[in-house]
């Protein structure tokens, strides 16, 4: 819920936040032409000059106005230091391109073992509840600075790789994560895990990083906002007018027969996504159940985040059943991803949160949602995200069969045993 915040000043009381909500980034430019010199020093090339270091500040801001463009976010050069912890004022956020990291490997590293090119104090925000800061480390560009490259095309290489990075971690602190980048609506899952290969879609994505292909090539380049991220901005405080509301968890949901019912929000022309809903609860460690009521030719996506964001986290399992309630489609335990898509098996995990990713619904009616724990008694708190693509071409026959398969020899071999690792 939106604050209105009141400051007691002599006689008046001044609302200084209107009830139209805007989230004002501030972002800190101390010590920037510090970061420039030792990025330019460590590439070889000349060190940008007071008008150069301007252009490339007034480059970044703009590129971050297009990057959120449809968005209530204003992005302001801050007068001073901006703290870590507290923005200005409550509800905005701070955006420093002053500080120094040598950590190394990190998963905003720009190739493994390579200081981190920035990071985001407030973690995964989802929601964007909490204000704070995050950090874009300039003097870590150096490797896109090249020496045969025209001034002005450095110029733009360097302004790109910055706001790049820059409208990544503001990502993380508005609430988005590294897998958003593979939510892709016009993609169907293709396996029993929800799962699908990506082509390389994810590389234009702000979220994508080095590890799912990100590279210099595509940080200089024009970028987005993946379809999934830009589903979850919608319920970002802030963000909009009018952010989606999320909705409680009620009723016992100890059944299918007691499963509460997911009512669906549309949104706006514009997004790949149709209709979506978040709901917010506490996994008592017994299986939960919603329904939902989906058409013919639907792609539906279902993401438990638990872990990913939350402090009092479970390993979650999510399970898709068909109209009759007992017929078991879809399963997933520990969300995948590497360079090639998500959940196909891979060894590499992002966490024991559980996603799966556009799955075709092939007839219409009422389908029912099972959140369990991977481990017996395991609780926690958790937020499941439901976006529906209904624009969705039915698939091909071939591809059908595949599915009709898979489906089946999981709803004979029913319940897996336990989760692999956590
Ligand atoms: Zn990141």
């Amino acid at each position: 819920m939106r604050q209105l915040i009141i400051l007691f000043s002599g006689f008046l009381l001044l609302p200084l936040s209107s009830l139209h909500a805007q989230i004002n980034v501030q972002a800190e430019f101390q010590f920037f032409q510090d970061r420039l010199d030792e990025a330019t020093t460590a590439a070889g090339v000349a060190a940008f000059s007071v008008a150069e270091t301007d252009q490339i500040k007034a480059n970044i801001l703009n590129r971050l106005d297009t990057a959120f463009s449809g968005f209530d976010i204003n992005f302001n050069e801050a007068a001073g230091i901006v703290a870590v912890t507290s923005a200005v004022r409550a509800g905005d956020e701070g955006l420093r391109f002053s500080l120094t990291s040598s950590t190394v490997s990190g998963p905003d590293s720009p190739i493994p073992g390579l200081p981190l090119l920035g990071t985001s104090a407030q973690g995964i925000d989802f929601l964007n509840r909490n204000t704070g800061a995050s950090d874009v480390f300039t003097a870590n560009f150096s490797s896109l600075l090249d020496v045969g490259d025209a001034r002005a095309d450095q110029i733009a290489e360097i302004s790109a790789g910055l706001s790049s990075t820059a409208a990544h971690e503001l990502g993380h602190g508005l609430g988005l994560q590294h897998r958003d980048s593979f939510g892709i609506a016009s993609l169907q899952a293709t396996n029993s895990q929800g799962g699908y290969q990506s082509a390389l879609g994810q590389r234009v994505h702000y979220l994508a990083n080095t590890f799912t292909g990100r590279t210099e090539e595509f940080r200089e380049s024009a970028s987005t906002f993946s379809d999934l991220s830009k589903v979850k901005l919608q319920f970002a405080q802030g963000l909009t007018a009018n952010p989606i509301a999320v909705t409680p968890e009620s009723g016992n949901q100890m059944t299918i027969a007691d499963a509460q019912p997911i009512g669906l929000s549309a949104l706006s022309t514009g997004l790949e996504y149709d209709q979506t809903a978040v709901v917010e609860g506490t996994f008592a460690g017994l299986a939960e159940y919603f329904s939902i009521d989906l058409q013919a030719g639907d792609t539906v996506l279902l993401e438990l985040l638990s872990e990913a964001h939350l402090t009092n986290s479970f390993d979650s399992v999510l399970r898709l059943f068909d109209t009759d309630g007992s017929t078991l489609l879809f399963e997933n335990d520990n969300v995948q991803f590497n360079i090639d898509g998500v959940n196909l098996g891979s060894t590499i995990e992002d966490t024991t949160d559980s996603l799966l990713w556009n799955l075709p619904i092939t007839q219409s009616g009422r389908y029912f949602i099972e959140l369990d724990s991977a481990v017996a008694g395991d609780q926690g708190d958790y937020h499941l995200l439901v976006a529906v693509n209904q624009a969705a071409a039915v698939p091909e026959p071939g591809g059908m069969l595949v599915l009709i398969a898979a489906s089946t020899a999981l709803a004979i071999r029913r319940r897996r045993a336990g989760k692999q690792t956590c």
